[in-house]
This record gives structure tokens, C-alpha cells and sequence, in this order.
């Protein structure tokens, strides 16, 4: 089934301790969508300027993304800089450039309105409250932010806490939200603030899903937090979009599946970690735009593998 994702459609400027790339084709929407379009339709809002070429949205159609969704505005298009250091494990933003997103009203296209699964992708809260609102019976709604709309939009962000099924955020953003130093607390006071189930990004050391008693349950209750690890990738070129790839990988595979359960959210969990994977092996969205399926199988085999998910691994009976 289809999802809607709104977000950045961006050009980023990219430092690593392994190079450095100018402008080059990111934001949250795309990588979001590079990845989940391995698994299901998608649909992109979203606002481009004058230097979004056809060249730019061609890598988002040879996926068959529908891009017909996209803005076209005058002026530039947003443009993040930011650089990574030692281990890479965080983000130092240096510049921010709205560009067209700062006056963007998002108008959904009538040949979306069908999408089941609806995903508010990074971006200011107050165009993620504006799509929400404008696709009030979608079956789930998911959604990602960062330090920059937690730090300085907080009160719009709240608001945009209280539509989510499903929110997607790292350790650092869980702490800044909750104000609490332990994971499982933090992730109790975020999900008090709306999310019904709440995912934990660990960056190279996997995810954690999050039940609220509001979260769909299985024949147990509300089922326990889930972990899953991440690969351990030798080629680590640049992280920006492993966030994002995760959670198309995660979420797409969620709209392929009939339905929502525990055992497909896990298995979720672990589609994410591979598309994130892929993600960081080259700048921007390079890999991305060259994973085929067949990698994507054989990567989550090899999750499998490391994860020791056999039946052998049983706890000792006493
Ligand atoms: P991540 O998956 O967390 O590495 O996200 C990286 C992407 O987020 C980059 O491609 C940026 O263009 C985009 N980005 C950075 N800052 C913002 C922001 N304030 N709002 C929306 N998108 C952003």
C-alpha cells in the first residue's frame, strides 16, 4: 500500500573524515523514499527551487517515486551543511538554509489522497501538522524530527506528537525530548507526550521499538520492547540519511504487509537497519540509488545470521 511522506527534498553540503561533497542531493524525504520504494509505492511532498534539475528528480523516478507532489518554486532549494568527525556517530549542523521551505503550504495532489500510511519525515512540524491535517483517514501515521525542531519549535512540535502511531527519533533527540538520561524512562515520556509506540535509533548499534498501552497489542498485551542489532559495516563513508534510509526500510516494509503486528514490526525493524547500512557506504544517496533487492535479501540474512536468530538460542530450562 502507498505511503505519503512529506519532508526535506534538499542539496546538502557533506564533510566526513573521508571527504567532502558540495550540494549534493539529500533531505529527509528522499532518502526516506529511496529507501522504502524498495517495498511499496511512495509518494513525495514536498518543495524544490530553481536548481532541482529533471536530472535531480529522475533519481527519485527510475524508483518509480511519485514526485508529482514536488513544488516547483522559485528560488533555491533547502540546503543543509554539516560535518561528521572520529567515529561519525553525530551530526554537527553548520548552516540551515530554509530556501523555499520557508513560505511552502503544502497542497496534497487529489491522485494521493488514496495512500493508506502517511509519513512526516524531518521537517518543520508546522508543514508536518498541515499534511496531517489534510489526510485525516490514513490507517497509520509515522514521523521523524530533529534537535533543531526540538530545541527552537517545541510547542509545534508537540502538537504534531499527539497524531503519531509511530514516532522515529534517535538516543540524543529521545533524551532532549523527555529531559531523562535513561533510555526506557525517556521513551515512557515521549510516548506520554502522543506516540502510541516509539522507535529508538542507536546509530551503529541497531534500534529499540517501544509500546505505550495504547499501542496495538498482540494476544499478551501490549508486547515488551524489542531490540534489534545493527550490521557491522566495514565501509563507513558518510551517515547523512542512515536515519532516514532506516526508517524507509522499516516503514515500507510496514505498508507491504496486511496488517500490523508485533512479529512484522520487529521484522521492520531489521529491514530499517538494512537500509541503513546501505546508506552510509557512499556520499548522499549514491548507494541508495544503486542497492538492488537481491542485496537487500542477502543483507537481512546476514542480520539474521548475526543475531543468532535460531531456534537453537533458547534460555536454559531449569
Ligand atoms: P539523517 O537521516 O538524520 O542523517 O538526516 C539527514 C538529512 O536531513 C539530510 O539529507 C538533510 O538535508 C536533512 N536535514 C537536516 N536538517 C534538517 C532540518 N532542520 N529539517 C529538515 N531536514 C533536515
Amino acid at each position: 500500500m502507498s505511503i505519503l511522506v512529506v519532508g526535506s527534498v534538499a542539496f546538502d553540503t557533506l564533510t566526513t573524515p573521508t571527504g567532502h561533497r558540495d550540494k549534493v542531493l539529500g533531505g529527509a524525504a528522499t532518502h526516506f523514499s529511496l529507501a522504502a520504494s524498495f517495498f511499496t509505492p511512495v509518494r513525495v511532498v514536498g518543495v524544490v527551487g530553481n536548481d532541482f534539475t529533471t536530472e535531480h528528480e529522475d533519481v527519485m523516478r527510475t524508483k518509480s517515486i511519485d514526485t508529482s507532489g514536488i513544488e516547483h518554486a522559485d528560488g533555491l532549494s533547502f540546503h543543509w551543511t554539516g560535518s561528521y568527525e572520529g567515529a561519525m556517530s553525530e551530526a554537527r549542523t553548520l548552516g540551515t538554509d530554509l530556501n523555499v521551505f520557508g513560505t511552502f503550504a503544502p497542497k496534497i495532489p487529489a491522485s494521493y489522497a488514496d495512500s493508506d500510511y502517511l509519513f512526516l519525515a524531518n521537517i518543520d512540524p508546522v508543514l508536518q501538522l498541515q499534511v496531517r491535517q489534510q489526510m485525516p483517514n490514513v490507517k497509520l501515521v509515522a514521523g521523524d524530527t530533529m534537535n533543531y525542531w526540538i530545541n527552537d519549535h517545541r510547542d509545534n512540535l508537540l502538537k504534531v506528537l499527539r497524531e503519531l502511531d509511530i514516532l522515529i527519533i534517535n538516543d540524543t533527540e529521545a533524551r532532549l525530548l523527555s529531559g531523562e538520561h535513561n533510555l526506557v524512562t525517556a521513551a515512557k515520556k515521549v510516548m506520554e507526550l502522543g506516540p502510541k509506540s516509539l522507535v529508538i535509533k542507536h546509530g551503529e548499534y541497531g534500534a529499540t521499538a517501544f509500546f505505550s498501552d495504547r499501542s496495538f497489542t498482540d494476544e499478551q498485551g501490549t508486547p515488551s520492547p524489542f531490540r534489534a542489532p545493527a550490521l557491522p559495516i566495514e565501509t563507513v563513508v558518510d551517515p547523512t540519511g542512515a536515519g532516514d534510509s532506516f526508517a524507509g526500510g522499516f516503514y515500507g516494509y510496514i505498508a507491504s504487509q496486511p496488517s500490523l503486528t508485533p512479529a512484522v514490526l520487529r521484522k521492520a525493524l531489521f529491514y530499517g537497519g538494512v537500509m541503513g547500512s546501505f546508506a552510509v557506504e557512499a556520499f548522499g544517496t549514491e548507494r541508495l540509488q544503486r542497492t538492488t533487492r537481491e542485496e537487500i535479501e542477502e543483507r537481512f540474512r546476514l542480520f539474521v545470521e548475526i543475531s543468532h536468530l535460531d531456534s537453537e538460542l533458547k534460555p536454559e530450562a531449569r
